[in-house]
């Protein structure tokens, strides 16, 4: 039997130091009915917590330790970046190396910048979409999820093609009526949108493949129909790849669907556990970024050596065929999910691509945040809690994605399948 009690005195605490206990809302557990745990270590594809209970970890900080966490030689390599120096404001060599090998593996992007987080690429690449075209509004898709700047903080309402409207308070009328929003997988709504508001649209903004509304791939021709109209209205296309850059494939998510964006953002894995985000893209673009041209944009620590080398070394030891055994270990899961579901009844629909996945409690074919919504939430928070007690470390929320990593064994995929079909036995009974 499990125990929580140093997590759950921790959480006391925490709830008197910060916003609801958590640095970051979704980390509090809430939609799952528990308490956070509290985690103390991880090696390999495993996490333990403060009580020394130990998980096989599909969250991996939310999607960076495509390799596992604590990589012997990631680690030896960040110690001795650590020993010469953990920033200093001025250029290094490493900067150089991660930019190349960013380069090589997407063709898209010509020049790029690092920042220090998904959110600061996205807002950046934003600013320079408006700069660049010299245009106010972007469109963006309900259930995609850019980071937390004003701009992309906006919900659809109903109807096909909205105006955008404040999803937090905090963020002004004035910013949120410039994001337009339409369905995910939907290209008359975006044709619409772009009839009505085509002149003055600067972006398209959206996850090649969603990972915010739990993981929902694009529909046959939904990309190569955003690449056409966008360039047919003389608008950017930006891929947010913060999530899937180099995890849904070895040339990210645009070279997997063969699509090529105008800019595109980075984060997550290309810090490979360390603070990083990036924006890329064609270089006449690019080069109206400060210095170089007259859109402003800077950081204290863009481009530090530690995160760079944490980068650098992550993506170093990522090569195609790795992508294939992600694959067939998410064959594995998704057929023994499936078998387990229908043995007992559960209506599950599976997603994936590359090293990310999800499931659904329905029996809708999952494309947009609609189809998202007829999940089962309380059998979701139940399983949730089974899987939990059995050492699985999901995302404690429907509308999240899970992650693989290198680290993974064939034994965890077993033991996770097992887990489920345990959970489906319990929950059916
Ligand atoms: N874009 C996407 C697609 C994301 O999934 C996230 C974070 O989950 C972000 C942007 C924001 O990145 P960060 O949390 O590093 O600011």
């Amino acid at each position: 039997m499990r125990t929580f009690d140093r997590s759950k005195e921790a959480y006391q605490k925490a709830l008197t130091l910060m916003p609801g206990g958590v640095n970051s809302p979704v980390r509090a557990f809430k939609a799952v009915g528990m308490n956070p745990i509290f985690m103390e270590r991880g090696k390999g594809s495993k996490i333990y917590d403060i009580d020394g209970n130990e998980y096989i970890d599909y969250v991996l900080s939310w999607g960076p330790l495509i390799l596992g966490h604590a990589h012997p030689d990631v680690v030896e390599a960040l110690k001795r970046a650590a020993e010469t120096g953990t920033s200093f404001g001025m250029p290094t060599l490493i900067e150089n190396r991660l930019a190349e090998l960013v380069k090589e593996r997407v063709p898209s992007i010509e020049i790029i910048r690092m920042v220090s987080s998904g959110t600061e690429a996205t807002m950046s690449a934003l600013r320079l979409a408006r700069g660049f075209t010299g245009r106010n509004k972007i469109l963006k898709f309900e259930g995609c999820y850019h980071g937390h700047g004003d701009a992309l903080l906006i919900k659809a309402g109903s109807g096909v093609a909205t105006l955008g409207l404040p999803d937090s308070p905090g963020v002004p009328e004035g910013v949120a009526q410039h994001t337009i929003t339409v369905p995910y997988n939907d290209l008359d709504a975006v044709k619409l949108a772009f009839e009505k508001f085509g002149e003055d649209l600067a972006a398209v903004i959206v996850e090649p493949v969603a990972g915010n509304m739990g993981t929902v791939p694009p529909v046959p021709g939904f990309l190569e129909g955003l690449r056409e109209i966008t360039s047919h209205y003389g608008a950017l296309l930006i891929f947010d790849e913060v999530m899937t850059g180099f995890r849904v494939d070895y040339h990210c998510a645009q070279g997997y669907f063969q699509i090529e964006p105008d800019l595109t953002c980075l984060g997550k894995v290309i810090g490979g556990g360390l603070p990083v985000g990036a924006y890329g893209g064609r270089a006449e673009i690019m080069e109206k970024v400060a210095p170089s041209g007259p859109v402003y944009q800077a950081g204290t620590l863009s481009g530090n050596p530690m995160a760079m080398t944490a980068g650098y070394e992550t993506l170093k030891r990522l090569a195609p065929e790795d992508y294939k055994e992600f694959e067939r270990k998410i064959d594995r899961l998704e057929q023994g999910f499936i078998q387990a579901a229908e043995k007992y009844g559960v209506p599950l629909t599976f997603n994936r691509a590359g090293a990310m996945f999800g499931f659904f409690f329905t029996r809708e074919k999952v494309v947009n945040y609609e189809t998202a919504k007829t999940a089962d939430l309380e059998f979701f928070a139940k399983f949730y809690r089974e899987m939990t007690a059995q050492g699985i470390l999901l995302p404690p929320s429907q509308f999240e994605a899970l992650f693989l990593s290198k680290a993974h064994t064939d034994e965890d995929i077993e033991r996770t399948v097992q887990a489920a079909e345990r959970a489906f036995a319990k929950l059916t009974q």
